[in-house]
C-alpha cells in the first residue's frame, strides 16, 4: 500500500502511478482502494522468477524457433494477461521472417491471431476478467487518441499494429494485450471458439480494407485478385452484400476451386488478362476490384479493369512501386483506397458467425498443436505446394 510519498508499491515493490481514473494504483496489483483483499488474486506472484512458457521468437532473417521464455506479467493499467488457446499464422508474419520488416527486432515473439482465456488482468481494466474467453485484436488501440476517435485504431498513436511487431505476440503461451478493454472481444457461447482466431486479422481485413473501402453493394460486379486467406475472406465477405457477381482471379488450381466453392460465381486462373475479366462482364468492367495480392501487376490488373464510377480497394501489402495508369483514369471517376485493418468490425463479424451467415472454418486447412509451431510455419510458408490456407495452433 501507499502513504502518497511511497514510490514503489509496498506489496509487490513494483511500480506506483496514476491510474486511467486518476487514482494511484500500482501496475502489479490494481488500484489501491480495491487491495488488499478483494484483488488479491488477480495480483502477480512476486519474489519468485515469473514462470516460464514456450514461444516462437524471431531470431533474424530466416531464422525462427521455439524458445523458452518467461511468462509476460503485467505492465500498464490496461493490460490483461491472456492463455493463448488457439492461434495462427498471418502472410505478414511470413513477411517478418523474411526480414522484410526492420521495425521488427531479433527476439520478438510473433503473432497477431488469437483466442484465449484471461488469466490476469490490471487495475484499469474494466470489462474483462479472470476466465473470460475471448478474441484478441490484431490491432493495439489506445481508445483515447485522435485517431482511434476517428475509428482509424491502425494508427492509434499508442498502437496499431503492434503485437508480434513492436511487442510480443501471440504465438506463445501466454501474450500481454495492452489497451485490454479495447483490444479483446468476448467470445459469444455456442459458436466454434478455435475458428475464431481468423477473426483477429484475416476476416476484418478483406472486409474493411477490400468490402467496405470498395463500397460493395447490392447489384455490383466485384472482382477479387488473389485467392489467398485475405482475399477469400473479401469473397466471403463481400456476399453479406449481396453483388450480382463476385469474380476471382487466382492462378493457382487448389485456391481458384477453393474460391468456387465459397461462392465466387466465375474464376480466372493462370495467365489471367484484363481482356478475359472484362469479357466476363460483357465488356462493363468491374465496379469493385479488390487487389488482395500485393504486387505491380496485380493492382494494374486492377486498374485496366475497373469500370467508370467503380472502387479499387487495395489491400495487398506492397514493397514495389506500380503504375498509376492516371492518364486512363482521370476522366473515369475512379475511386482508389489504401488501408490497414482496424479491426472495427470484429463485433459485426462475431455476430454474423454467430448467427451463421460466416464461417471462418471454411478457411482452415490445417491444424497443429503448439508444439508443432514450427512445423506450422513450414506448412504455412510452403502453401502452395501443401495446399495450405489457414493454420490453426492449438494450445493445449
Ligand atoms: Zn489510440
Amino acid at each position: 500500500m501507499t502513504n502518497g510519498k511511497d514510490t514503489v508499491c509496498s506489496i509487490c515493490h513494483g511500480e506506483i502511478g496514476p491510474d486511467v481514473y486518476g487514482r494511484i494504483m500500482c501496475y502489479g496489483c490494481g488500484p489501491y482502494e480495491l487491495l488488499p483483499h478483494e484483488r488479491r488474486d488477480l495480483r502477480p506472484p512476486q519474489s519468485v522468477r515469473p514462470a516460464a512458457m514456450k514461444a516462437l521468437v524471431y531470431r533474424g532473417a530466416g531464422t525462427y524457433g521455439l524458445e523458452e521464455r518467461p511468462r509476460p506479467e503485467l505492465k500498464g493499467p490496461g493490460d490483461a494477461i491472456v492463455r493463448i488457446l488457439c492461434t495462427s499464422i498471418s502472410s505478414t508474419d511470413l513477411h517478418i521472417l523474411k526480414g522484410d520488416a526492420p521495425e521488427v527486432a531479433p527476439g520478438r515473439i510473433l503473432g497477431h491471431e488469437a483466442v484465449g482465456v484471461i488469466e490476469q488482468v490490471a487495475g484499469g481494466v474494466t470489462g474483462f476478467r479472470r476466465g473470460d474467453h475471448v478474441l484478441v485484436s490484431s490491432i493495439t488501440s489506445c481508445g483515447r487518441c485522435a485517431a482511434c476517435r476517428r475509428g482509424m485504431t491502425s494508427n492509434c498513436e499508442e498502437g496499431g499494429w503492434a503485437l508480434g511487431r513492436h511487442i510480443d505476440g501471440t504465438h506463445a503461451e501466454y501474450v500481454r494485450v495492452p489497451f485490454a478493454d479495447y483490444g479483446l472481444h468476448k467470445v459469444p457461447a455456442g459458436v466454434d471458439e478455435d475458428a475464431l482466431a481468423l477473426l483477429s486479422d484475416v476476416f476484418p481485413t478483406g472486409h474493411e480494407c477490400g468490402v467496405l473501402s470498395g463500397a460493395v453493394k447490392p447489384g455490383d460486379v466485384v472482382c477479387v485478385v488473389g485467392a489467398g486467406p485475405v482475399g477469400l475472406a473479401a469473397l466471403m465477405t463481400a456476399q453479406l452484400y449481396s453483388p450480382a457477381q463476385v469474380i476471382v482471379v487466382e492462378p493457382d488450381d487448389f485456391r481458384l476451386e477453393t474460391a468456387r466453392r465459397l461462392g465466387a460465381t466465375a474464376g480466372v486462373g493462370a495467365g489471367a488478362t484484363a481482356a478475359r475479366v472484362l469479357e466476363l462482364t460483357n465488356g462493363r468492367g468491374i465496379d469493385v476490384a479488390i487487389e488482395a495480392v500485393g504486387l505491380p501487376e496485380t493492382f494494374e490488373l486492377c486498374e485496366d479493369v475497373v469500370a467508370p464510377g467503380g472502387h479499387i480497394a487495395n489491400v495487398g501489402v506492397h514493397g514495389r512501386p506500380a503504375t498509376l495508369r492516371l492518364q486512363k483514369l482521370w476522366s473515369r471517376n475512379v475511386t482508389i483506397t489504401t488501408r490497414l485493418v482496424d479491426a472495427v468490425t470484429i463485433p459485426l463479424l462475431l455476430e454474423t458467425v454467430r448467427t451463421g451467415r460466416l464461417d471462418p472454418r471454411k478457411l482452415v486447412t490445417h491444424t497443429f498443436r503448439f508444439e508443432q509451431l514450427e512445423v506450422a510455419y513450414r506448412t504455412f510458408a510452403n502453401a502452395a505446394a501443401n495446399k495450405a490456407l489457414k493454420v490453426l495452433i492449438k494450445n493445449g
